[in-house]
């Protein structure tokens, strides 16, 4: 497999075919991420991009899922994505489901109608990282995007038909904004609504932004039972009005949970809120088991 640099996908996709499209982020900006810097952003050859599709159908392994790498394949011209799809398809007939990443900017610039084409030919399901609701926080680590564009990408893609799944960011606003992003997330993702929301925790990386400003004593994580109460405001605050799968279960979390919204949330605080008051560490990924 003709793989280049940092390869990466949802932890959800662990067992699918991943096949590289492009390398690189097109946005590559977000102060946190530490997975492209340096690499600058482009679509590998599509011949080549075949060639690995044909290699791994070689493999005889029945994947039932695909995944198109790296950070950002719906900027993409819908037509090579399309392209790419059908020839999976054929080379891999046990797959049902592709995955993509997609930020807010790709997700604007394809249509109602490109998108249900993209569905209809096997896309199916988006991936999003949101990391806050807090329009301040989103332009201080430079995401590129706001939370009424965020919205309209989260109805775009529900009303197409593909599965969403979106991630936040435990702890990205420091203890400075700790409070207010956390709760102005929860109250995004429940007026999104995606299908998955998946709360991750910073973990700081030394070739980012974010690690320079926390060298230099301008940022300050939350400790572990700050980032709990964060998770707190999150479920409390998150009003879905169509059903959600919430998990934490992240490597990078100290507490993970799983829950269905909306009948189990109130039943998450409760849990949430117990071991934030008994200080009940017992419970917590110890910090040397936490990843990325
Ligand atoms: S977080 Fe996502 S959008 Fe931001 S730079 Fe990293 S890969 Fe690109």
């Amino acid at each position: 497999m003709d793989y280049v640099g940092n390869v990466i996908r949802p932890p959800s996709e662990a067992k699918s075919m991943i096949i590289q499209v492009t390398v690189g982020c097109s946005h590559n900006q977000c102060t946190f991420c530490g997975t492209y810097k340096g690499q600058k952003f482009y679509l590998k050859d599509i011949a080549q991009v075949k060639k690995d599709i044909v290699e791994m159908s070689g493999y005889g392994i029945p994947f039932e899922k695909a995944f198109l790498a790296d950070g950002d394949v719906l900027i993409l011209p819908t037509e090579t994505i399309l392209d790419i799809m059908s020839f999976i398809f054929k080379m891999c007939p046990t797959v049902k489901r592709i995955g993509v990443y997609g930020n807010t900017k790709a997700i604007l610039k394809k249509s109602p109608r490109e998108l249900k084409e993209l569905r209809d030919a096997g896309l199916g399901i988006l991936y999003q990282g949101i990391e806050t609701g807090n329009r301040e926080l989103l332009k201080k680590i430079k995401k590129g995007a706001f939370p009424h564009k965020q919205v309209e990408t989260a109805q775009k893609i529900i009303e197409a038909g593909i599965l969403l799944s979106q991630t936040v960011l435990l702890g990205i606003g420091g203890t400075e904004m700790s409070e207010i992003h956390a709760i102005d997330t929860g109250k995004l993702l429940g007026e999104m609504s995606p299908d998955y929301a998946s709360a991750l925790t910073v973990m700081l990386l030394p070739n980012t932004e974010l690690y320079r400003d926390y060298k230099e004593g301008k940022f300050q994580l939350p400790d572990k039972f700050g980032m709990l109460q964060e998770l707190k405001l999150i479920v409390e605050n998150m009003d879905v009005h169509r059903p959600c799968f919430f998990a934490s279960n992240h490597a990078s979390n100290y507490l993970p949970i799983r829950a269905k919204f909306p009948e189990e949330k109130d039943k998450i605080v409760s849990l949430i809120n117990s071991v934030i008051e008994k200080k009940n560490t017992g419970v917590l990924r110890p910090e040397f088991m936490r990843a990325l």
